[in-house]
């Protein structure tokens, strides 16, 4: 591989491009990204995902969705309008993947698989998107589909590394060895060896900046938020925020993994493997310093405080009243991996088992039908789950106040609790 110096990945959320202003600084901040060559990574414009999913809910349903396209498809045209003078070639782009997200919705078929129709629609918003910033910073724009390889793992692919890292190398150090251009390329995308589209699970563009970084050994990544940095809290939901000026990739980790929303809990593994910095910066104040991730010792940090919202608590009991076993339990882990469904906390009891996942109806419809009759099952939904990453007493007590908690968990590190 020729070697690319000083590469820099930079990943934009939907926030960071969701109306014409905001691709605007985009553009200011890429030029201010110094000499070396760089790879955008853009997620879908604003709540653009969500809007598809519920326009492809309704047309799997087979549901009037008319009025609910007409709306993105008119957020995205004035997008372009108000970049009038800064675009030549992404009006045309763009009408071009509204008339294919139309005929894709067209076809879809109830009959047919729901998640692999999914990933064929909902990728639309990427692919938008990206036509628009590639236009306006004047890079190259490619087709991520082609350099990460995954499974046919529907909605969550997962990458097929080798290939990846050679379609990556091939395609992108060509770009960009040619001259000081940038790629711009979709977050979130992935293809198959067949060249259908994978997604590799909602919020997945940092994961796929990472992937990128991975394969071209780059020097480093830089996520581009609406907040200062990486805080020990959403600040959307607690007051008083800290940002944490540097952390480990394992701390990060772990708070990926119980749900910070900050960073997709993917992202740091190949960056960890391959020694390489992330920076997560505010692009409403690019000068500030936000957060180094990378390889260090760090003193006990501030009690980080996580809510994944949404929570659905399953328990389940054996029908003849028999203790859990190993058996049931391989028989409950089963089901739920072939439903998807993941397990952010667990707990068992003599002759009960609860689970704590992410809501999803169709899901847990599925769940049931695997193991009605051989367990009862009950479920709650609309919980909440909240975890004090380096707990402290004065945490506990704010946090667990006039709250009733259906489940908790304290391990040395982590107190979790389930609440209404
Ligand atoms: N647009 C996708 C989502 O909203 C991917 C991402 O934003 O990272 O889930
Ligand atoms: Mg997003």
């Amino acid at each position: 591989m020729k070697e690319l110096t000083g590469l820099q990945v930079f990943k934009f959320g939907g926030a960071s491009v969701k109306d014409a202003a905001a691709i605007l600084n985009l553009f200011s901040i890429v030029e201010h990204s110094g000499p070396g060559p760089l790879v955008i990574v853009v997620s879908a414009m604003g709540k653009t995902t969500n809007a598809l999913e519920s326009i492809f809910h309704l047309a799997y349903s087979g549901q009037e969705y008319a009025a609910e396209l007409a709306a993105l498809t008119d957020y995205h045209r004035q997008v372009i309008r108000n970049l009038d003078s800064e675009i030549t070639t992404a009006g045309k782009d763009v009408e071009e993947l509204l008339a294919a997200l139309a005929q894709q919705l067209a076809s879809i078929n109830p009959r047919e698989d729901y998640d692999w129709q999914y990933d064929q629609t909902i990728c639309y918003g990427e692919l938008l998107a990206t036509r628009i910033v590639a236009d306006v910073v004047g890079g190259q724009w490619v087709d991520c589909r082609t350099l990460i390889k995954t499974d046919e793992n529907w909605r969550e692919g997962r990458v097929d590394w080798a290939s990846s890292e050679q379609n990556t190398q091939q395609v992108l150090t060509a770009e960009l060895a040619a001259g000081p251009i940038n790629v711009v390329t979709q977050g979130f995308l992935g293809g198959t060896a067949d060249g259908r589209t994978t997604t590799l699970g909602r919020e997945g563009s940092d994961y796929t900046a990472a992937i990128l970084a991975y394969c071209l050994r780059a020097e480093s990544v830089t996520i581009w938020k609406d907040v200062a940095g990486l805080l020990n809290a959403d600040p959307k939901l607690f007051p008083n925020t800290v940002r944490y000026p540097e952390i480990s990739y394992r701390e990060t980790i772990e708070m990926a993994y119980y749900g910070a929303s900050v960073i997709h809990p993917k992202t740091l593994k190949p960056l960890a493997d391959r020694g390489i910095p992330l920076r997560v910066k505010s692009f409403v104040d690019p000068e500030a310093p936000g957060t180094l991730i990378h390889d260090c010792q760090h003193p006990a940090l501030a009690p980080a405080f996580i809510c994944k919202p949404d929570q659905c608590l399953l328990s389940f009991e054996s029908k003849d009243f028999a203790f859990i076993s190993e058996e049931n339990l391989e028989v409950i882990f089963g089901a739920l991996a072939q439903a998807k469904l993941k397990i952010n906390v667990m707990q068992n009891s003599a002759i009960s088992f609860s689970v704590c996942t992410d809501f999803s109806e169709r899901r847990v419809n599925q769940l049931l039908d695997i193991l009605r009759e051989q367990f009862t099952l009950h479920y709650n939904t609309g919980l909440t789950l909240f975890t004090i990453k380096n707990y402290d007493t004065a945490s506990i007590k704010q946090l667990t106040e006039g709250k009733r908690l259906l489940l908790e968990q304290r391990t040395r590190n982590t107190f979790q609790f389930v609440c209404q």
